[in-house]
């Protein structure tokens, strides 16, 4: 490797830096009716990531979030056997307000597991405010846990309205929203800039020219989160909307790793964490 030539020019090249390591924080696992997921084994995603020199993924499986019988299983069972590449969000869907209360009662006994909690809002058609989530809230808010949203421009459950209200009730959350309420951008980057526990991510900037650009210029990069969805996107899809858009290479490497380091050091051993080039 030359290190000589330009970030730009050394992903390009090699697909993945020894001193810039990703940190994907949006992330989902397993099949799903009607649609063809081709790398969605743990062992396939895994193989994606080390192209992309992806460190860490941390994901709720597609069976947690659409089938509440299997609930956190998958995640629990998928971290235990691939503790160096995966971390999960616990889980929750309000409309079975007994499993919501399972999940938060034994969240404790996966702390190895779990960094924090993931909401659905817009598939589960129950707003991220309303009263069955607030289990998950309490106990985020009372640890400092993180919170990945589905967030979405003009959602009556999850839209920049509600986001508001969450980063209002609970400060000591760590907000992830997740699609930076698409569309909405401008509203999404004022949010994070406002609160200090929110935080936009990347998943869906593809859609919209400039996009990255409102997020970074206007939340700045500290509060801009690596996401990509996976195994919905290719992690270079996304890599690739970094770099080329009009930012500085330390924006990007906020928004790639510097950012989750912070975020993910109070529940990750540092061995996972360590940057030892950059
Ligand atoms: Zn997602």
């Amino acid at each position: 490797m030359n290190t000589t030539d330009s970030f730009h020019e050394r992903f390009f090249r090699d697909g993945r830096l020894d001193d810039c390591p990703v940190f994907d924080l949006h992330g989902h696992m397993g099949p799903l009716q009607g649609a063809h997921l081709p790398r969605c084994t743990p062992e396939a995603m895994v193989a994606a990531m080390a192209r992309a020199g992806v460190r860490l993924t941390v994901f709720c499986h597609h069976d947690t979030l659409m089938t509440p019988d299997v609930a956190n299983h998958p995640n629990v069972e998928t971290v235990r056997r691939y503790p160096d590449h995966f971390r999960a969000y616990c889980g929750i869907n309000p409309n079975y307000p007994e499993q919501v209360r399972l999940d938060v009662d034994s969240f404790d006994q996966h702390r190895d597991v779990y960094v924090g909690f993931k909401m659905l809002a817009d598939y589960h058609q129950i707003p991220i405010t309303d009263p069955r989530n607030a289990p998950a809230w309490e106990k985020a808010n009372a640890e400092g846990l993180l919170v990945l949203l589905h967030t979405w421009g003009g959602s009556r459950f999850d839209g920049p309205a509600l986001v508001r209200e969450c980063a209002t009730d609970y400060p000591n959350a760590q907000i992830l929203m997740g699609h930076s309420c698409h569309g909405q951008w401008q509203e999404a980057a004022g949010l994070a800039q406002e609160f200090p526990n929110v935080y936009c991510e990347l998943t869906a900037v593809l859609d919209d020219r400039g996009a990255v650009e409102i997020l970074v210029n206007e939340a700045g990069s500290e509060k801009v989160i690596f996401g990509t969805d996976t195994p919905w996107f290719n992690h270079h899809n996304y890599i690739g909307a970094l770099l080329g858009a009009e930012i500085t290479d330390d924006d990007r490497r906020n928004i790639l790793y510097a950012n989750a380091r912070r975020l993910l050091a109070p529940f990750v051993p540092p061995e996972l964490l360590e940057c030892r080039n950059c």
